[in-house]
């Protein structure tokens, strides 16, 4: 940011300088360019906004910067109201346009919003374009600025201002609580959801918070430009925030801006001697960057490090996941673990009713995946539903969890009816789960991962300012201690072992204060060893935080030594429920699901 006011404030003078030493330069238009990489700096960051911190990809965005950009000239010219009041529409059209549009756009997600945001994009262009008695279609619309304004050095100057003030509000916005919101559904919208966050009113928030700041952009633009065409809101102009939030890096805030000096730069390097050739040249520099440093331009110090540590560690150099593998269990005292459990055990059977699933199904076409199922889970229970690969378990979990709408019967949990809520209204009354496939952050440190969950939990991701790294930051930090994950808090989640992903699901569950913690095959593809370790933790965490646990399970050893309360599923329908020893003892069972495993499997 300090760099960036220096370069601002440098410019005019340096262009000074130059025109001194080299005759045939112009101060004025060395400092052109520097108004218009300012712009397109402030115009790429906007869009990375969405791209980088949310994982959207708009084609429409270029829309919304033509938008400002005639919102500002119609109104200065046509209703001839004072400068600074069309100055400030540009955001405000911006951001409505961008609001109603976005609504549109959101009916989709991923690839199927980026072709809506397509076709806005083209409504858009084709209203401007055609609708000529307005904006005059095809010739455009040019201003002349008022007198204040007109002189080039101040009005970089003012357009410097408003960038870097702009780029500070967009700057507090993604360090607060809401970016957190942002970067979570960038890194996965599922767990997203699951950990409490609304997944479409962020995006349309974001997206209407980017519109606003290119109506700014445009405002901007046509200032200097003194025109505004419609070829601004074509859906090829979208290229050039892609290309520089690329160039410079979208992991990094400033990285389109610096991204947007090397392009307006490059532009006016190759452009002069090369004009038919400039778009294949700057396409070669994209790709060689993007496969260089995939991080883009401000990455590449970063890169450097880490090529040069490899260098000097050599074979040394070990990934982290190995050695993480296993901690979980030297934090366990696994004894004073099952006196609890003993006492516990007890209570089960006086426990209040937590959740009621009363004669739930679920159709997809003439395939019943769950038919007809009626269960209870009592408050401190340990309740395992088996049966084969099939008989409908994650269908269950999804209907109870939101994801999917039941075809019929009534989901009740802790006295509210939550029956085809969607997921994060029913992450909030207190359901955490574990996806069968391990769902995390995988770029967000283990410790975020946790913060960001309690963040949502408490309701504070709707807040765009404070800063979401320092909030909750020790309890989130004793959560990994607590599963054993403390000495790879700051590490990406991603870069833990599987059994360790897996415990920090867990974790996000406690971290919501889930009262009832759903699990879906929690040990699948883990080693016996890991499977061990990460059943103790379950079992201890659900004594230690008093949890309500409802998990299904292939492995018999597991459910046996965890479960309290068995429910045998069978193709969509409860076969039949009870206690581990009764349901080791139905005949039924045996049959349909026990009778293909061994016997000292189930532990008799
Ligand atoms: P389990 O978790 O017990 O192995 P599932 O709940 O995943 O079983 O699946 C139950 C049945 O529903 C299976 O026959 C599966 O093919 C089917 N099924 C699951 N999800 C869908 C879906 N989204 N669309 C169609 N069929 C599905
Ligand atoms: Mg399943």
């Amino acid at each position: 940011m300090v760099l960036l006011a220096l370069f601002v404030a440098a410019v005019p003078p340096l262009a000074g300088q130059y025109e001194n030493l080299n005759p045939d330069a112009s101060s004025r238009y060395l400092i052109f360019l520097g108004t218009s990489a300012l712009v397109l700096a402030l115009w790429a960051i906007s869009y990375n906004l969405m791209l980088g911190y949310t994982g959207m990809v708009s084609f429409a965005h270029a829309a919304y910067f033509g938008v400002g950009a005639y919102a500002l000239a119609l109104i200065f010219k046509r209703y001839q109201l004072p400068f600074f009041v069309a100055l400030a529409a540009a955001p405000a059209v911006g951001a409505i346009v961008g609001l109603i549009t976005g609504l549109v756009a959101l009916r989709a997600v991923r690839l199927y919003f980026s072709l809506l945001t397509l076709a806005i994009s083209q409504l858009l262009f084709s209203i401007v374009f055609q609708w000529y008695d307005f904006t005059g279609g095809d010739n455009g619309i040019s201003i002349t600025l008022p007198d204040q304004l007109n002189d080039y050095t101040t009005l970089y100057y003012f357009t410097a201002a408003v960038v870097v003030v702009c780029l500070l509000l967009m700057f507090v916005i993604v360090r607060s609580p809401f970016g957190a919101a942002l970067l979570s559904i960038r890194e996965n919208r599922d767990r997203a959801a699951s950990i409490g966050i609304n997944v479409r009113a962020y995006e349309l928030a974001v997206y209407t918070v980017a519109s606003l700041f290119a109506g700014v952009a445009g405002g901007l633009f046509i200032m200097y430009q003194q025109q505004a065409y419609p070829e601004m809101l074509y859906w090829t102009a979208n290229a050039q925030p892609v290309v520089v939030s690329l160039l410079g890096g979208t992991s990094t805030f400033l990285g389109p801006a610096v991204g947007a000096l090397i392009y307006v730069a490059l532009d006016n390097a190759i452009a002069k001697q090369f004009p038919y050739q400039f778009d294949i040249i700057l396409g070669a520099i994209v790709l060689g960057v993007v496969l260089a440093v995939p991080g883009g331009i401000s990455d590449a110090p970063s890169v450097f490090l880490r090529l040069r540590e490899r260098f000097h560690r050599g074979e040394k150099a070990e990934a982290p996941a190995a050695e993480s593998t296993g901690e979980a269990i030297r934090m366990i005292d696994v004894r004073k673990a099952l006196e609890s459990e003993a006492i516990q055990a007890e209570a089960v059977h006086s426990g209040k009713m937590l959740l009621r699933l009363e004669n739930l199904s679920k159709r997809f076409g003439g395939l019943r995946a769950v038919d007809d199922v009626s269960l209870e889970v009592r408050q401190g229970d340990r309740h395992a539903i088996i049966g084969p690969n099939g008989a409908g378990k994650s269908t269950l979990f999804n209907l109870i969890t939101g994801r999917l709408k039941p075809s019929a019967g009534k989901v009740t949990f802790d006295g509210r009816e939550i029956t085809g809520k969607p997921p994060h209204v029913i992450a909030r009354t207190g359901i955490g789960r574990a996806f069968q496939i391990t769902t995390i952050f995988p770029k967000l440190t283990v410790r975020q991962n946790l913060q960001y969950a309690m963040l949502a939990h408490g309701g504070y991701t709707m807040r765009p300012f404070g800063v979401a790294n320092r909030m909750f930051r020790n309890e989130a930090q004793e959560l990994v201690e607590a599963v054993g994950l403390g000495p790879w808090a700051d590490l990406p989640a991603g870069q833990l072992s599987h059994g360790d992903q897996r415990a920090i699901e867990i974790a996000i569950s406690l971290a919501l204060g889930s009262k009832l913690v759903l699990l879906d095959e929690p040990t699948a593809g883990m080693s016996a060893y890991e499977t061990d370790k990460a059943m103790e933790l379950v079992r201890r965490l659900a004594t230690e935080r008093h949890l309500t646990l409802l998990f299904c399970e292939h492995d018999m050893a597991v459910v046996f030594t965890t479960a309290r309360t068995i429910t045998v599923m069978h193709q969509g329908r409860v076969l039949t429920a009870g206690t581990p020893d009764e349901i080791r003892r139905n005949p039924d069972v045996q049959k349909v699901y026990l009778g293909e495993l061994e016997e000292e499997e189930l532990g008799a």
